[in-house]
C-alpha cells in the first residue's frame, strides 16, 4: 500500500483546492442549501467525479473521488443534495441500466434536478434484506406495486426511488426479487416522515398502494434484483469513510480548541489528566481510521471490487464516532445538551446533534453485528451466520 498521492492526484487536489478557495467562503454551510451546493458543484464539473465521462462524469479515479469527498469536508461544505443518487444509485444504473435508462436518469442525478432515495428496508427486512415482501406484479406493460418500506433517507425530498421488490410471490430469500425505478409522484405513493431523536426527519416510511410503474423501469433482469441491490450496497460501504474521517478530524480539532477554555476542577479541561488521555486516544483512533480508509481504497484499486475492509472500516468509524461523542459530552459538560437555537448552546448545538445522530451510525448501511458477521466469515473463515 502506497500512502503517497501520485503526481496526477496531487494536481487534481490542487485544482480542486483552488476552486474551493475561489468559490467557498469559510462558513458556506450557513449560506447554501444542499441543493444549491450540488448545482454549483455540477456546473463547475465536479459532480460524479468517478463516473465515466461518457455519462457526464469526470472519469476520475476512485482515489480522486476520495480526495474530492475529503476536500469538501475539509472546506466545511454542506453535503450534496443528491448524495444517494451520486454515490449509490447512479453507479448502479451505470452498471446494470439499459442505454435508454442511462440517458434518461444519469444527467438529472448529476445536476440534482431529480433527487433519489433507496427503498430497500422494510419492517421485516433490515439486516435480513432478502426477506423483502413489497410486491411487484406484472400487469400488461406495467408493474403494480404494493407494500411498505421504512427508514428511507430523503424519502420526503425524493423524485425517484430505487425500489427492491418481490416479483415472484412463490419465491423466498434472494431469488424472485426485482429492482425497479419508481417515480415518487406516481398515484398511490404515500410518504410519512419519521421524527428522529435529533428532532429532524431525515428518513420516512413509504407506502405503495397499487402504484403503476412502466415495465421498462426494471433495472437489470427481472428476478435478479438481489444481484443489482448488492451492487448498490457495495458502493454504500466503499467510500463513505473518507468524508466522515475528515469531518471527525475537524470536530476533534474544535474540541481540542474548546478544551483550553472549558473550566475543570480549577484548571482547564485540557489540563485534566483523564480528559487528556481520552483526547490523545481519540486522535490515535482517527488516524487509524484514515489508514483503514487508504487500505480499503488500495484493495478496490488492485482487485476492482471492495473487499471486507469496507466492513472493518464501517465498524471502526461508527463505534469510534460514538466513543468520541461521549468524550465530547464529558468534556463540554451539561452545555452539551443544549440544542440549536438555545442562546447558551456551544457551537449552536452541533454537539448535541452529533451525539444523538451518532447512535444511528452503527445501524445504517448494515449494523455492527452484520459487519462483524461479514468479517467473521470472509476474513476469518468462520462458518456463515444465519
Ligand atoms: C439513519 C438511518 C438511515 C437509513 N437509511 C436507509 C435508507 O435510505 N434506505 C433503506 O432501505 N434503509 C435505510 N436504513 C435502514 C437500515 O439499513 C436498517 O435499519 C439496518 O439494515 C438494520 O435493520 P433493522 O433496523 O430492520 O434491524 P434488525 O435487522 O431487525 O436488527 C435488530 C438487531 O438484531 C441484530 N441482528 C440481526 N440479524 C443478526 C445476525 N444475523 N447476527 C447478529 N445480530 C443480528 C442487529 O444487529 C440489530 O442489533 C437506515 C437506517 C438508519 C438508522
Amino acid at each position: 500500500m502506497d500512502l503517497n498521492l501520485t503526481p496526477a492526484e496531487l494536481a487534481f487536489r490542487e485544482e480542486l483546492r483552488a476552486w474551493l478557495k475561489a468559490n467557498a467562503p469559510a462558513d458556506w454551510e450557513k449560506h447554501r442549501t444542499e441543493d444549491e451546493m450540488q448545482k454549483e458543484v455540477y456546473e463547475a464539473g465536479w459532480a460524479g467525479i468517478a463516473w465515466p465521462a461518457a455519462y457526464g462524469g469526470r472519469g476520475a479515479t476512485l482515489m480522486e473521488q476520495v480526495i474530492f469527498t475529503e476536500e469538501m469536508a475539509r472546506a466545511g461544505a454542506p453535503p450534496l443534495a443528491n448524495v444517494l443518487g451520486l454515490m449509490l444509485i447512479g453507479p448502479t444504473i451505470i452498471a446494470f441500466g439499459t442505454d435508454a435508462q442511462k440517458k434518461r436518469f444519469l444527467p438529472n442525478i448529476l445536476s440534482a434536478d431529480e433527487i433519489w432515495c433507496q427503498g430497500f428496508s422494510e419492517p421485516n427486512a433490515g439486516s435480513d434484506l432478502a426477506n423483502v415482501r413489497t410486491e411487484s406484479k406484472l400487469d400488461g406493460d406495467h408493474y403494480s406495486i404494493n407494500g411498505q418500506k421504512v427508514w428511507t433517507s430523503y424519502g420526503w425530498a425524493a423524485d425517484w426511488c430505487a425500489l427492491l421488490t418481490r416479483s415472484d410471490p412463490n419465491s423466498t430469500k434472494h431469488k424472485g426479487l426485482t429492482y425497479i425505478l419508481v417515480d415518487m409522484k406516481s398515484p398511490g405513493v404515500e410518504v410519512r416522515p419519521l421524527r428522529q431523536m435529533t428532532g429532524e426527519s431525515e428518513f420516512c416510511e413509504l407506502f405503495f398502494h397499487d402504484v403503476r410503474v412502466p415495465a421498462e423501469n426494471v433495472l437489470g433482469q427481472v428476478g435478479d434484483g438481489w444481484n443489482v441491490a448488492m451492487g448498490t450496497l457495495m458502493h454504500e460501504r466503499a467510500t463513505l469513510g473518507a468524508a466522515v474521517q475528515i469531518a471527525m478530524k475537524r470536530q476533534f480539532d474544535r474540541l481540542v480548541e474548546l478544551s483550553h477554555t472549558i473550566p475543570r476542577n480549577g484548571h482547564t479541561a485540557a489540563e485534566d489528566p483523564v480528559l487528556r488521555q481520552k483526547l490523545a486516544q481519540s486522535y490515535v483512533e482517527i488516524e487509524v481510521m484514515r489508514l483503514n480508509q487508504m487500505r480499503a481504497i488500495t484493495r478496490i484499486n488492485q482487485k476492482g471490487v471492495p473487499g471486507p475492509e469496507g466492513s472493518i472500516q464501517k465498524i471502526f468509524w461508527t463505534e469510534l464516532n460514538q466513543r468520541f461523542q461521549q468524550i465530547a459530552a464529558e468534556l463540554l459538560g451539561p452545555y452539551v445538551q443544549l440544542t440549536k437555537g438555545s442562546p447558551a448552546a456551544i457551537d449552536d448545538g452541533i454537539w448535541a446533534y452529533s451525539f444523538l445522530r451518532a447512535r444511528g451510525n452503527t445501524i445504517e448501511a448494515g449494523t455492527s453485528e452484520i459487519q462483524r458477521n461479514i468479517v467473521g466469515h470472509f476474513v476469518l473463515g468462520l462458518p456463515k451466520s444465519y
